[in-house]
């Protein structure tokens, strides 16, 4: 195939992955979006096998890693889809260090050196900044999948001097670059790429609990850069391209997340800088607290007579899978008059979307979803509050109290409705492991129960 024929067909998958970026950022355009990210694929991929000299290697590589791939999409829950995006983030940072390890091996098979001749100054700076995001990608998103499937404590890892530690390793890691652009040779790569490796340990380490999200659209943009990295030592735009795109949307993700979380982007880039001590501490203070609870029907009684229901989703829905009970029960509500919406918290669930998501699956009119921004404001004028599987993200100590790690993050003003009913299964505490005091407010009653069970039951005692 002619080099500019495939010039002309990059350019056309890379104009697709712009449209995909485009679609992705409403949920009505969502669906559209990722089939303009598929086509842009299938035409990357086609053009860059022409390109190949060893086409079988690849198709059986292209076959296995696909069926291993198809297998896991099948049997994925929506709600682990957070540490599988983790799992395959760290795959591609450590493709891109094995790249850069087979062009520092062999250059001329790579089209970066005569035989003979040695590396060119801009690709040895080229191999130093992809291993070293690669590898700090790839060790990152093993922590980060580890803490979010529970293989690991959730806790931040934290001791004192983390940071000088942190910006020690990183000094000497610039200086064996230094000493491997000087002089390429094995030592130095190796030493740079270790460290690196200990670098992306100890970033994620120290990152905890509520903050998690930010973490998991950071490693999208370490994984972009690290993709475009291999672009520049593959010689290949697509790669370049499509690598910046990744890498320049999950910065501007974490940025929107961050804000969301009122964290400050760069103490989370820089592995929890300044952050809260101890996310998961309790914020028990010995007294014993009382709490009222009741049943579906009593649920179902206080919402049929209100004039306005707000129903606060959260990762207990996704568990539970009860989206499309959910609506069915809204679908009721508003049957009988009342003015239903759902309120979305930036954070709810465990990925960025995460609600949007479940909420377009059960086919929820799109009017209904109002973001948190939005929202907020019309709490205080709401008859009934249904927070569902949702805990940390209406725990008003992120307002109240100063000492709790949330402080400061905006959350569902849910605990300002004239009643609150909390579905969930028990008393215990969501992700960031505080305690909620939203639970104990005298206007607030708690339904015991797996979410699509309360709600089923919620259903029929309306009928
Ligand atoms: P939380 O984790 O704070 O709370 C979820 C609640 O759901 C739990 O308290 C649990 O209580 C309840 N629950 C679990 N299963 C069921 C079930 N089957 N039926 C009914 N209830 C159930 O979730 P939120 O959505 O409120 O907050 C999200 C949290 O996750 C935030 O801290 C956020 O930072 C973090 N996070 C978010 C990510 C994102 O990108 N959105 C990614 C990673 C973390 P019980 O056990 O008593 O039932």
């Amino acid at each position: 195939m002619s080099a500019n024929f495939v010039a002309l067909t990059y350019l056309f998958a890379a104009v697709l992955f712009i449209l995909t970026l485009k679609g992705l950022s409403s949920p009505a355009t969502s669906r559209r979006g990722n089939q303009f990210g598929m086509i842009g694929m299938a035409i990357a991929v086609l053009t860059t096998l022409t390109l190949t000299h060893n086409m079988a290697y690849i198709l059986i590589a292209i076959a296995v890693g696909g069926t291993i791939g198809a297998i896991i999409a099948q049997r994925i829950q929506m709600t682990a889809m957070p540490e599988l995006v983790a799992a395959m983030h760290s795959l591609v940072g450590l493709a891109a260090v094995l790249v850069a390890m087979s062009a520092f091996n062999d250059p001329v098979a790579y089209g970066i050196a005569l035989p003979g001749e040695i590396l060119h100054s801009s690709n040895r700076i080229e191999l130093f900044i992809g291993t070293f995001v690669g590898a700090v990608t790839f060790t990152g998103s093993i922590i980060a999948f580890l803490k979010l499937s529970g293989k690991m404590s959730g806790k931040p890892i934290r001791f004192s001097g983390q940071h000088w530690v942190n910006l020690g390793l990183g000094i000497v890691m610039v200086g064996f670059g230094v000493v491997f652009f000087l002089s390429p040779s094995w030592t130095p790569f190796l030493i740079m790429t270790a460290i690196a490796l200990l670098l992306g340990v100890l970033l994620i380490v120290p990152i905890g609990g509520a903050d998690m999200p930010v973490v998991i659209s950071m490693l999208n943009s370490y994984s972009g850069w690290a993709a475009a990295g291999i672009g520049f030592t593959l010689n290949n735009n697509m790669l370049i391209i499509a690598g910046s795109l990744v890498g320049s949307s999950g910065a501007i993700l974490s940025y929107i997340m961050c804000k969301a979380m009122n964290r400050a982007f760069l103490s989370v880039i820089l592995g929890g800088f300044g952050g809260g001590e101890g996310a998961a501490a309790d914020s028990g203070d010995g007294k014993q607290k009382t709490y009222r609870s009741g049943s579906a029907d009593d649920a179902a009684f206080l919402m049929g007579n209100a004039s306005s229901v707000i129903i606060v989703p959260g990762y207990g829905l996704a568990v539970a899978r009860a989206q499309h009970a959910i609506k069915e029960m809204s679908n009721a509500l508003t049957e009988k008059g009342v003015h239903v919406r759902y309120a979305i918290h930036p954070v709810a669930g465990r990925m960025p979307g995460h609600m949007n998501v479940l909420l377009a699956e059960a086919e929820v009119p799109y009017d209904q979803v109002v973001e948190m921004d939005e929202i907020n404001n019309e709490f205080a004028d709401t008859d009934v509050v249904l927070v569902i599987g949702a805990n940390d993200v209406v725990n008003p100590a992120a307002k109240n109290d100063k000492s709790s790690p949330i402080y400061g993050m905006p959350i569902l003003e849910a605990h300002k409705a004239r009643t609150i009913l909390v579905v969930k299964r028990s008393m215990a505490t969501g992700y960031a492991g505080l305690d909620n005091d939203l639970f104990y407010l005298d206007k607030t009653m708690m339904v015991f129960g797996d979410a699509k069970k309360v709600v089923e039951d919620i259903i029929k005692s309306l009928a």
